[in-house]
């Protein structure tokens, strides 16, 4: 087993650990009113059953779909699934400070299964509403050229992955634009008001960005940092394509 199915057993524990204190939670409270009001144990009864029912449906159709298992996500049973991923992705990240597990961990698991409801949503999107955002930091800290105006500053000559991301993004016919931050982002994002966003980005702000797009299909991939945070980053631009290739199925 390596590292990383370590990481993702120890967050599926803490998934299910969640589950179990809720039930237990639960039960208490019913308890506490059992020897009170009739009419108060009657509804805590329902809402007992009903919150379980719940919780446990959100829990194994979300862990459906981040194994691959899962069908297509029904339009229905979205909203219920971005109930569940809320809920337990707060209170995931609560445990991990508490337990002082490392918030990466958490973060990527949870940008997984997004991605896993994203593609398996069944989304078809003409590629000229694509948006691929791609973090600064991808640039090669020497490059005097300023991308983040445009791509088109790049000249490609291949000191970084730029190059490589924007021959991608002319290959599929999608928008490519490069941020300096999250406020740039949630600018580009809402200026061009795109159908589905491919974001590169670190962990964290992966998360932030995928809560914050309000309806919008994201996409989220890490990027892979040898030289520590926010310097000479890079990114895996053949899962960049796989996921292109997954939203514009059909299309291109
Ligand atoms: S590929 Fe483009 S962005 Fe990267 S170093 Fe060269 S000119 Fe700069």
């Amino acid at each position: 087993m390596n590292t990383m199915e370590r990481r993702y057993k120890l967050v599926v524990g803490i998934l299910l650990t969640h589950i179990l204190g809720f039930i237990l939670l639960l039960l208490g409270i019913n308890y506490s009113f059992n020897h009170n009001m009739a009419i108060l144990q009657t509804v805590l009864n329902v809402l007992v059953i009903a919150l379980m029912g719940l919780f446990l449906v959100s829990a194994a159709i979300v862990w459906l779909i981040a194994t691959g298992k899962g069908p297509l996500v029904q339009r229905w049973i979205f909203g219920l699934l971005r109930f569940g991923f809320n809920f337990f992705y707060s209170s995931s990240c609560f445990t991990a400070r508490i337990l002082k597990i490392e918030l990466d961990v958490i973060h990527r698991f949870f940008a997984e299964i997004n991605n896993a409801m994203v593609i398996n949503k069944g989304l078809v999107v003409n590629p000229e509403e694509i948006l691929i955002l791609a973090p600064h930091c991808l640039q090669w800290s020497n490059c005097r050229h300023r991308i983040t105006n445009s791509v088109d500053n790049c000249t490609m000559c291949g000191k970084c992955l730029i190059k490589d991301m924007v021959s991608l993004a002319k290959k599929y016919g999608v928008c490519l634009k490069v941020v300096s931050g999250g406020t740039q982002a949630r600018r580009v994002v809402y200026e061009s008001s795109p159908g589905a966003v491919i974001a590169i980005a670190c962990e964290r702000d992966l998360m932030a960005g995928i809560k914050e797009a309000d309806g919008i299909p994201v996409v989220g991939i890490c990027n892979v940092r040898p030289k520590g945070p926010c310097t000479d980053t890079m990114v895996d631009l053949g899962l960049v394509e796989r996921h292109l290739k997954q939203l514009t199925k059909g299309v291109n």
